[in-house]
């Protein structure tokens, strides 16, 4: 491979993930429990407020650095979807909030002592139709009061701060669509047991999810975020840095896929010779790092759109796009490569194939982002 962009960090996240192997995680995957002992290395080592402005105590990094980051996390074996959105939820804070919020969270944020790793977007009866929300906050005095319900909140058990949206006007009382959704910040130290329930969803995979119930939970005014009723849009806003930061995740997922395979190949002798001889099992291999490469420029192009404030938005979506198809074609690729072996813990293939077909539906699924080529770059008719 050329050389790569942010070779001292790589190299710095890949040590540091050296200290975190297979066995870690599979102990971890099989009692589904949080990966403390990673997230909290992280944080010290400063990786997780790398998209954190200097001015309130991170490293200002450029998003294509963060993607680095969170590539080389993946192809290292380790889970960064335990802890990515430490590096980029607080954005919401950062582009809408008002001085005083951000003085009041980056900070605390970008050391580590206030973790906002919770994101409560997604309820059960809307699901991708985000318009259709229903938990409800209802101003009274400085307070708003919150009633609903949201699912697949990840790590909220795991988080102090929770980025909230919720309907503040009745979808049939707003004049433009995207209007009505207002975004908050929920301190869950203080909220849960007040007005909040977690329960934890057992998934496929060890992500901590969860769903979240709120049942007259009261929220001070001051932790709105920017203007009430114009939410959605602040949500949209942090999309394209999300897609093109989960791409990076793929695209190590994909790596590691396709050097485990490579491995597998060149010692597995059947037949009296290695089975990466075969054409059966080499092509395929050749073929899932061709992909990788391919959706590792997109991502790239797409970093480097939204560092220098261009318009990303086809781009972010085909680097996510392209990249969850790549790491999840070399996920079928290693387990096949694998043999019955693909299906033992012990080689951590069948975990990374669990953890990596996440990404053809979370944070955003495959037809929605060909929906939104089809319709925004395309200009096709609306399909939904
Ligand atoms: C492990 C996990 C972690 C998650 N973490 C979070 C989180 O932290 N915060 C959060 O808010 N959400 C989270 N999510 C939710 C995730 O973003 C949603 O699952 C995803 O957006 C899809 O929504 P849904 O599951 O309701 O599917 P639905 O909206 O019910 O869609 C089901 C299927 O139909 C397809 N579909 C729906 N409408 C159309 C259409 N018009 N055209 C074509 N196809 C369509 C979808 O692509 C999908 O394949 C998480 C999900 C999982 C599984």
């Amino acid at each position: 491979m050329p050389e790569e962009d942010f070779a001292d960090i790589r190299r710095s996240v890949a040590a540091l993930c050296a200290g975190f192997p297979g066995e870690y995680w599979r102990e971890l995957d099989r009692e589904r429990q949080y990966p403390s002992a990673f997230v909290g290395a992280l944080t010290e080592a400063g990786f997780l407020a790398a998209l954190i402005p200097e001015d309130y105590g991170g490293s200002g990094l450029p998003l294509a650095a963060a993607a680095a980051i969170l590539e080389e996390i993946q192809a290292s074996g380790c889970n960064g979807g335990a802890c990515h959105a430490q590096m980029y939820t607080m954005g919401t804070i950062l582009r809408h909030g008002s001085e005083a919020q951000k003085q009041a969270w980056l900070p605390g944020i970008a050391s580590g002592a206030l973790r906002l790793q919770a994101f409560g977007v997604t309820e059960p009866t809307s699901g991708t139709d985000t318009l259709s929300i229903a938990t409800t906050a209802v101003r009274h005095g400085d307070r708003f009061v919150v009633n609903g319900q949201k699912v697949w909140t990840s790590r909220a058990e795991h988080s102090d701060l929770m980025i909230l949206l919720a309907r503040t006007t009745p979808k049939e009382q707003v004049v433009r669509r995207g209007d009505g959704l207002s975004v908050f910040v929920v301190d869950l130290r203080e909220a849960v047991g007040k007005g909040v329930t977690i329960r934890p969803i057992r998934a496929m995979l060890n992500h901590a999810t969860t769903e979240v119930f709120f049942d007259d939970l009261e929220i001070p005014a001051e932790n709105l975020i920017g203007q009430q009723d114009k939410g959605f849009r602040y949500i949209l806003d942090g999309m394209n840095a999300e897609r093109i930061l989960i791409a990076g995740e793929c695209v190590g997922d994909a790596r590691w896929f396709i050097d485990k395979a490579t491995a597998y190949a060149g010692e597995r002798v059947v037949f009296g010779r290695p089975i990466g001889r075969n054409q059966g099992i080499q092509f395929p291999i050749a073929r899932a790092y061709a992909d990788m490469r391919a959706a590792k420029l997109m991502v790239r192009e797409a970093a480097s759109l939204f560092d220098s404030g261009q318009p990303c938005g086809a781009e972010a979506n085909m680097a996510k796009l392209l990249a969850a198809d790549a790491s999840w074609k070399a996920a079928d690729m290693c387990l096949q490569t694998h043999g019955g072996f693909g299906f033992a813990e012990d080689y951590d293939v069948e975990r990374k194939f669990r953890e990596t077909r996440l990404y053809q539906v979370a944070p955003i699924s495959t037809n929605l982002i060909l929906a939104y080529l089809g319709e925004h770059v395309l200009g096709l008719p609306r399909s939904y």
